[in-house]
């Protein structure tokens, strides 16, 4: 692709997931000029994590449901002339001209004379290097933005949850996928949210002895959402797969139950599975030891969205306590010329992350290109694919909404904790000083307990412990979800923020 070097790209994507690829390629496919950012060496986000090549792994796509989609984005992002950028980690990003904003999220793309929305055009600044440490910074210029950034584990404390042995669902299902390795050898699997399934189904069969599948949740609830569930067979298919292939490896399912402690002494031992009552209270007496040489534990997805909420797109509040960011009919946020796709919105899953990525790629093409995206509402003719992306992105957020509303953390988890349990393990910050911070002190929010404590002002900056800070500064009733505005989405070094306006490298198209 020939282009001057000051001229900006069509389209960054931030994320090359499910939705950063489908949106990446689609773009592309639709003649825009695209540059695919990740902080990752390899695309297919967390879902088609697969091994690096040095593993030599012979059949990675044993290890996934519906690799086939990965495998076709891959081939078109192949044959595309996306500039894939691995392992680039995007810490900020600037709108540097135009207007108001005013578009964003009002629907129906405008017809806008074929430039960015408002001829804005954004700057892109990543740093590149495992983890930033062989940095070097770079900056892209593109007229439009997606955001396709994922969500990351929430982890809800209790007594012993900082032992090693003790790993994240998700991050036990990382480590298989991405290290062909295990936690352990017998793992217990707790938490809440669908992905314990996925995790328990796939660490049985790569040969661990799982003991327990313990669900914090009820599955009834889903039960009173018939609609959601007949809409979405392909998700009823999906638990029916995990549960005949935990059957098969003799897990049991213990739902309305919790790991309210993990024993050991430099490392696993056994857990304590206490039932829950409706409120995720423990119900007393109800406890008993399993024995295990890891815990992978997690309590659903969080939205990984500070990069948006930094330049101030609108979230909204998710079922499960989480916030998502706020989007309009054709995935566009509150802030013009800005688009997000997949579990920035809302956690849904692997199949609804492609169908936002592609109607995001769509209705981006179409506003640089100063076209609708859709042109069947009005002109009355029959809908084309983008009413059918919409209409399968509605479905699916129906069902999303469903999923998250049933494994939403009940108000009596903290008594889970002791006083001397660690909530910020950053910090070292306990339960009982961050008690002390609301009931002596007056905090009421998460922020408050934060510069009381130091809760949340670590390495992670609060990503950890941020969910249970706020219930803990809640006190009564639901906590205010943290709409987080951090000018920095990753750790970046003091000497790149230094040399900010020194020449720096620039990629174009
Ligand atoms: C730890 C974890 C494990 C999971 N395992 C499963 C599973 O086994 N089965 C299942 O059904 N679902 C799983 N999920 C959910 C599943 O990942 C999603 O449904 C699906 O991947 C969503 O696609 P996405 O494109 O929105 O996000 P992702 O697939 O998460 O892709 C986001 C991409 O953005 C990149 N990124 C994030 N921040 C930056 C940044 N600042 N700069 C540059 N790049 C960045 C990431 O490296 C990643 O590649 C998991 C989620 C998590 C968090």
């Amino acid at each position: 692709m020939t282009a001057s070097p000051s001229e900006p790209y069509d389209l960054a994507v931030v994320g090359a997931g499910s939705a950063g690829l489908a949106g990446a390629v689609t773009a592309s496919e639709l003649g825009l000029s695209v540059a695919l950012l990740d902080s990752s060496t390899q695309s297919g986000g967390q879902f088609y994590r697969h091994p690096a090549p040095a593993l030599g792994a012979v059949r990675p796509e044993a290890l996934h449901h519906d690799w086939s989609a990965f495998s076709d984005l891959r081939r078109r992002l192949g044959a595309s002339t996306v500039d894939h950028l691995t392992g680039h980690h995007v810490w900020s990003f600037i709108r540097e001209s135009g207007g108001s904003g005013g578009s964003g999220g009002s629907g129906e793309p405008e017809e806008s004379g074929g430039s960015g929305a408002d001829g804005e055009s954004w700057t892109v600044h990543a740093i590149t290097g495992a983890d930033g440490t062989e940095e070097r910074p770079v900056r892209i210029r593109a007229r439009a933005l997606l955001l396709a950034t994922g969500a990351y584990e929430r982890q809800l404390p209790f007594p012993g949850w900082t032992l090693p042995g003790v790993v994240g669902a998700g991050g036990a299902q990382a480590m298989l996928k991405s290290g062909l390795v295990l936690p352990g050898r017998r793992i217990v699997v707790a938490g809440s949210g669908p992905l314990l399934l996925a995790v328990a189904s796939s660490l049985a069969a790569a040969g661990a002895r799982v003991p327990a599948v313990v669900e914090a949740a009820g599955y009834l609830r889903y039960a009173r959402s018939p609609r959601a569930l007949a809409t979405n067979p392909a998700k009823a298919a999906e638990a029916l797969v995990h549960g005949a292939a935990l059957l098969r490896h003799r897990v049991r399912v213990l739902p309305r139950s919790a790991v309210t402690e993990v024993h050991g002494t430099d490392r696993v031992e056994a857990v304590t599975v206490s039932r829950l009552d409706g409120d995720w209270t423990p119900v007393p007496g109800t406890g008993r030891r399993i024995a295990c040489d890891a815990l992978a534990v997690g309590h659903g997805l969080v939205p990984q969205i500070e990069l948006a909420t930094a330049v101030g797109c609108a979230t909204r509040a998710l079922p499960d306590g989480t916030l998502g960011l706020a989007l309009s009919e054709f995935q566009e946020t509150s802030v013009a010329g800005l688009w997000a796709a997949g579990e920035t919105g809302g956690v849904g899953g692997a199949g609804l992350a492609r169908t936002e990525g592609e109607l995001a790629g769509r209705a981006i093409a179409a506003r640089l290109r100063g076209r609708r995206a859709d042109p069947a509402p009005d002109r009355g003719v029959r809908p084309g694919r983008v009413g059918e992306l919409r209409r399968r992105r509605d479905r699916m957020r129906a069902f999303a909404d469903v999923m998250s509303a049933a494994h939403a953390p009940g108000p009596g988890w903290p008594a889970w904790l002791e006083d001397e349990t660690d909530v910020c393990r950053c910090e070292e910050v306990t339960a009982g000083r961050v008690r002390e911070a609301v009931t002596d002190l007056g905090a009421r929010d998460a922020r408050t307990v934060k510069l009381l404590t130091r809760a949340g002002m670590g390495w992670c900056q609060g990503r950890m412990c941020g969910t249970a800070v706020a219930c803990l500064a809640a006190r009564d009733g639901a906590p205010e979800p943290p709409a987080e505005r951090r000018p920095f989405a990753v750790p970046v070094p003091l000497a790149t923020l230094a040399a900010l306006d020194e020449p720096t490298v620039e990629q174009t198209p």
